[in-house]
């Protein structure tokens, strides 16, 4: 309290630091401020030169700690955490082209980073091409003399395609094309593209880095020298994480291995057992040995290939429904990676972006459903894929 000011001045001042002095609590505080005080002149340049922290965009103790994670998890050297996925994937791809430049892209990648390029990227004369990503000789045939880059993500989705992420890298550097890497489905913990070539790594840390279905994140790893020019560029397009979100996130991340690997578990359970089920055509799992890529995958990722699996039932949409309802413990849910199991349907998600003919062509009929395993008793999930099951021998 400030004895010479008036009531209306302490209100605003008295309270603001605390009286005892606070040291090492277990877990870090969440910084809010969006900025810290500032002593002088030199002082200010000191801070805005990086020597400490002055504004909130520019930089918080929170977010940089879920960054300084993130590098060590993917053996990289330098981390951007942004505020969602989507910005991530925005924020990497926007800085790094220029009017002129070619994307190739894999065919099979999320469907909204599909949208970036064709609504936003190709606004700015940037031409994007599509390839075969499980075909390396339809990548290299892609590549063009004004190719920038090459964007690919490792399991594709919904059918669980493998990228020969070694034999990517190595066409995109021949023709001096950097390789981004949305390694979203796969996380560090089933493989680093880093460690195999690629420039840089993107997740959305909306699904397994979060895990809890709690918080809406992404994040951009890379060397310094790559990351420098995005960073410039993610400071102006300002898509950064809050400190709040920062702070969750860090909380995430400290128990991720241990979800993550028992989702792995999981998922291979399930395939297996889905694929002995009468009802089931086929299911798409790496770790099945008739997965088309199943030895490519092994050697990929020896640890576990993830945690999403695809299966295909009878094209009724009453019966798929019927199915859904009929399910005890796994929900329907528009996300995936979270701690507990959860369904999506392929074919209603991209009803409205494309053609009847274009949903087959790609894979997505009426009876394909993914599922993103979660952590509980893999018994316990697949009797209620079993049980729910059942709802196809019904008229
Ligand atoms: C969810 C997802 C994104 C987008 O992430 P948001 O956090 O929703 O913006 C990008 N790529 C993949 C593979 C995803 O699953």
């Amino acid at each position: 309290m400030n004895s010479e000011a008036s009531r209306e001045t302490n209100i605003l001042y008295v309270g603001s630091e605390p009286a005892l002095p606070v040291e090492r609590p277990e877990t870090p505080p969440i910084y809010h401020s969006t900025a810290n005080i500032i002593a002088d002149m030199d002082d200010y340049d000191f801070a805005s030169k990086g020597g400490k922290y002055y504004y909130c965009r520019t930089a918080n103790p929170n977010r940089d700690s879920v960054a300084e994670i993130v590098s060590y998890l993917e053996h990289g050297e330098q981390s951007l955490v942004c505020a969602s996925g989507m910005a991530a994937i925005s924020t990497a791809i926007l800085s790094l082209i220029k009017a002129g430049d070619n994307i190739i892209a894999s065919r099979s990648i999320y469907g909204e980073t599909i949208e970036l390029f064709e609504n936003i990227v190709k606004k700015f004369n940037v031409t994007v091409t599509y390839a075969d990503f499980t075909d390396v000789k339809s990548v290299q045939a892609a590549i063009q003399p004004n190719t920038k880059i090459v964007y690919t993500e490792i399991i594709a989705n919904p059918l669980i395609e493998v990228t020969d992420i070694d034999a990517i890298v190595q066409a995109a550097h021949n023709a001096n094309a950097l390789v981004l890497v949305d390694s979203t489905f796969t996380t560090p913990f089933a493989i680093r593209p880093l460690e195999h070539g690629a420039d840089i790594v993107i997740h959305s840390m909306t699904k397994y880095f979060g895990g809890h279905s709690d918080i809406t994140a992404g994040c951009i790893t890379g060397s310094h020298i790559v990351m420098k020019k995005i960073y410039a560029d993610y400071l102006l397009f300002g898509g950064c994480l809050d400190p709040n979100s920062s702070w969750l996130m860090l909380r995430s991340i400290r128990t991720m291995e241990m979800r993550v690997m028992k989702q792995f578990e999981n998922a291979k359970k399930i395939a297996e057992a889905l694929q002995q089920d009468k009802h089931v055509r086929y299911v798409n799992y790496p770790t099945l040995s008739n997965h088309p890529q199943h030895e490519l995958a092994m050697k990929l990722m020896p640890k576990g290939c993830g945690a999403m699996l695809s299966f295909r039932v009878e094209d009724s949409r009453d019966k798929v429904n019927a199915f859904m309802h009929r399910l005890k413990i796994v929900k329907y849910l528009g996300t995936l990676g979270g701690y507990r199991t959860t369904i999506a349907h392929p074919a209603t998600a991209f009803r409205n972006d494309f053609s009847p003919e274009k949903l087959l062509e790609m894979g997505m009929e009426e009876g394909l459903i993914r599922i993103s395993a979660g952590a509980e008793d893999s018994a316990d999930l697949i009797a209620d894929f079993k049980q729910a099951l059942n709802v196809f021998e019904e008229n």
